[in-house]
């Protein structure tokens, strides 16, 4: 059975920075990538908010970046996906791809979180004809036709306006009577000829023949004018949010409701497992920045270097 003092399971900001400094204190990090190789900023478009990249970066570059940062000081990033965890003792034993077990003396969860779907039958019977959660992934099928895009939030609102540089119009379902978004985002979309937001507004189902033709709306919920109609899109986007990627540790650590690992500490990386340490989305309910993502991760290297320094191999 392989044995590594450091395994990293997720390759996101977090994932990234941890084998960077984790590789740079001779620890010799594994690096499981996951379902999706970079993480969520991969399916981004310019990143104007992390510092040191005055003119902004592609989120694909960035990352890009940040792994070959950890290969050069020694990382061996590979693919595969944590499958299962017996945390139950150190070494910690995690399971990767159904088939192959990895012993080890600290393990650091950076696996992220996974965008949420609003749970109506027609989004898989639509799945990849027409629904998806990443408006730069697909945003390009959609040229010159109509989108329309749920949610409200900052993530809501950058890909309205990606969208409405491809598609002809842009409807923003809202559930609520106000944006959730940040005040620069508000503005950008409200001012955006293309964007059409429609206010307590929810999806309730899909229509189309082969793909999506159009969207089933419930507008002003449980109010006397609460009324049922259709609008034509062809693309249905949703932004309505995340959920952390925790499900095979919630046997043995603590979450909230929602599933975000809790630190047994706040202000550090530790988990109630000594040994286990957290970064980046998976225990971050609140700030979700690609910087913090990165922060934690460095925190997470740091706490496990230590914790080696501090500790015996376990039997
Ligand atoms: P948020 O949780 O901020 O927003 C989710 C949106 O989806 C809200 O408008 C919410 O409505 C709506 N929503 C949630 N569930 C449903 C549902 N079942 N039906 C209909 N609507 C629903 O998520 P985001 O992904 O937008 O942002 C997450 C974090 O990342 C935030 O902190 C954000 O600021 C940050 N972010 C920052 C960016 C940047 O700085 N460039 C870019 C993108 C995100 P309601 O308001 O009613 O709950």
């Amino acid at each position: 059975m392989e044995k590594t003092r450091c395994l990293i399971i997720g390759s996101g900001p977090a994932g990234y920075t941890a084998a960077i400094y984790a590789s740079r204190s001779n620890l010799s990090p594994v690096i499981y990538e996951g379902l999706q190789p970079g993480g969520q900023l991969t399916t981004t478009t310019e990143i104007d908010n992390f510092p040191g990249f005055f003119e902004g970066i592609t989120g694909p570059e960035l990352m890009e970046n940040m792994r070959m940062q950890a290969i050069r000081f020694g990382a061996d990033v590979r693919a595969g996906i944590a499958t299962a965890a017996d945390l139950s003792q150190r070494p910690f034993k995690i399971t990767i791809n159904d088939e192959k077990i990895i012993e080890a003396e600290t393990l650091i969860i950076a696996t992220g979180a996974t965008a949420k779907y609003l749970g109506l039958p027609d989004e898989k019977k639509y799945a990849g004809a027409g629904v998806s959660a990443c408006a730069t992934c697909d945003g390009f099928f959609y040229r010159n036709k109509v989108v329309a895009v749920v949610g409200g939030g900052d993530t809501a609102c950058e890909e309205a306006v990606y969208l409405s540089n491809l598609a002809s119009k842009v409807h923003m379902i809202v559930r609520k009577p106000f944006l959730r978004a940040s005040k620069i985002m508000q503005e950008e979309v409200m001012k955006n000829p293309k964007i059409e937001i429609l206010f307590e507004h929810e999806a309730i189902g899909l229509f189309g023949e082969h793909g999506v033709e159009g969207i089933h709306l419930l507008k002003h919920r449980g109010r006397p004018d609460e009324e049922t109609y259709d609008i034509a899109a062809d693309g249905f986007f949703l932004a309505i949010g995340h959920a952390p990627n925790s499900e095979i540790f919630k046997p043995y650590l603590e979450t909230d409701e929602t599933g975000y690992i809790l630190q047994d500490r706040p202000e550090t990386s530790k988990t109630k497992i000594p040994g286990v340490f957290v970064a980046g989305d998976v225990a971050d309910s609140r700030y979700r920045q690609a910087v913090s993502a990165a922060g934690s991760g460095c925190k997470a290297a740091i706490d496990a270097e230590r914790f080696l320094s501090e500790n015996q191999p376990g039997s």
